[in-house]
């Protein structure tokens, strides 16, 4: 069976990657200085020449871009071709703020999709397999770069798109999917619906997920594999590096490959934009090295991360990044205390509740409060009050243990936190309709 998309180059040695990212770089900086007024004049400003960018060693002499030039620019400030060039838009989904979107030219999808064909075959596809696409179609990249990449390995593809669960689970069942590929949250809901209809995990054929789009923690994982009774992989991309793909897991499900040699990754301290060494724990930045539509140097992900050069068992040599724990600006912060969602997520999961849940922040007399709704599985759910207020205590204790504050805990009744889709919506942050 194949194990690799493409060997040569999933597999090649660090001096050819450089070799590749070096070549490249100094291409791609010629080409934007003089394609990209935009970029341009951030490089006049800077004092940067393309001829000052020699090798990746050069590419700190670089100015960053942010979310904020890319609204700025919008829609074609950013645009490094002639738009008669571009055959395709995507949007990112809006998760925080207004939207932004990409340019692709032929090529740019082509090698889109040929990452995300790298990620299928990692997650152990081949053309025997029936891929089910559930992330949305249309603007989102989710649907079309897993359909695309999908197609290139020769799966035969369900273009399900989201929603539509009781559908999605005929189609699974009567056309035996092997691969499914959605977000994380969705995947738990399809596997929550499928116990409801009375299926167990064996009776479906799926053999792995490739899920991402959103963060997810290991115990989300473990959560997941059980119900689905599949291997579930994790996906990492965004819009602006083109959508999935940028970075995937294979067999050993530690960590996301990044393909090096269409992406140069950076860890930069956030406050600062010092770049840190290997193992830091920072800010994830990205340089396209090779799109030529939408060809963002040291872009700034806000996603925080650790990137890792030790040696992968699957033969792959090419960066591994960790599962990112959320966005910089995912981080609350509350009471003075750094609060991210994710670890509220592995507090519920070992305490053995369900992954519904919501995370509600207040102010009140200048105090902030945290609420967190639970909702239990109908086999916890009880009509004893005394009951719940004791799950509920010792759900506080563990809560505090793991963030450093006591939020407020409340343990709601099954099915009554919505469920998602797509991206699923953790936090409603009420201090900011005050401030
Ligand atoms: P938006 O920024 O509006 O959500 P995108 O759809 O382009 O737009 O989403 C990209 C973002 O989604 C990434 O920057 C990251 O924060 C998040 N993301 C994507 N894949 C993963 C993943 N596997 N784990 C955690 N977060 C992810
Ligand atoms: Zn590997």
């Amino acid at each position: 069976m194949k194990q690799y998309f493409q060997q040569e180059i999933e597999t090649a040695s660090r001096e050819e990657i450089l070799e590749i990212q070096n070549k490249k770089l100094v291409k791609q900086v010629r080409h934007v200085y003089d394609n990209v007024p935009y970029y341009k004049k951030l490089m006049d400003e800077k004092g940067v020449k393309p001829e000052d960018i020699q090798s990746v060693e050069d590419i700190r002499k670089l100015p960053f871009l942010s979310k904020a030039d890319l609204r700025e620019a919008y829609p074609y400030g950013l645009l490094g071709t002639d738009i008669k060039n571009c055959v395709r838009i995507h949007s990112t989904s809006g998760t925080t703020g207004k939207r932004v979107v990409a340019f692709y030219t032929q090529h740019d999808i082509d090698l889109w999709y040929e990452c995300c064909a790298r990620a299928i075959v990692a997650a152990g596809g081949n053309e025997d397999d029936v891929v089910q696409v559930c992330y949305g179609y249309g603007l989102f990249t989710g649907g079309a770069g897993l359909d695309g990449g999908s197609h290139k390995v020769g799966c035969l593809t369900l273009p399900m798109s989201s929603g539509s669960t009781d559908r999605q689970i005929q189609f699974m069942m009567d056309l035996n999917a092997t691969i499914l590929c959605c977000t994380p949250s969705y995947a738990a809901y399809i596997g929550e619906t499928l116990a409801e209809k009375g299926y167990k995990p064996e009776d479906n054929k799926l053999k792995a997920g490739i899920f991402g789009a959103e963060p997810w923690t290991e115990e989300m994982r473990q959560s997941i594999q059980k119900s689905l009774g599949i291997k579930a992989y994790d996906i990492y991309g965004l819009t602006e590096t083109s959508g999935p793909g940028v970075a995937f897991e294979c067999c050993e499900q530690s960590g996301m490959h990044i393909n090096e040699d269409h992406f140069y990754a950076e860890i930069i301290d956030p406050e600062t934009g010092e770049v840190l060494p290997e193992g830091s724990k920072g800010e994830l930045v990205f340089t396209a090295l090779d799109k030529e539509a939408f060809p963002l140097l040291r872009y700034r992900t806000r996603d925080i991360c650790v990137l890792s050069r030790k040696e992968c068992s699957c033969g792959r040599t090419h960066v591994k990044m960790t599962k990112p724990m959320g966005r910089s600006d995912d981080m609350l912060i509350i009471r003075g205390v750094n609060v991210f969602p994710s670890q509220i997520e592995t507090v519920l999961l070992n305490e053995g509740y369900t992954p519904n849940y919501q995370i509600l922040v207040d102010r009140m007399n200048n105090t902030d409060t945290l609420d967190i709704n639970v909702e239990l599985a109908p086999e916890q759910f009880s009509d004893k009050v005394a009951d719940i207020q004791r799950r509920e205590k010792s759900l506080e204790v563990a809560m505090r243990g793991m963030l450093g504050i006591g939020p407020k805990v409340h343990l709601v009744a099954p099915k009554s936190i919505v469920r998602s889709e797509g991206k699923a919506v953790r936090v409603i942050d009420k201090r900011k309709l005050h401030d």
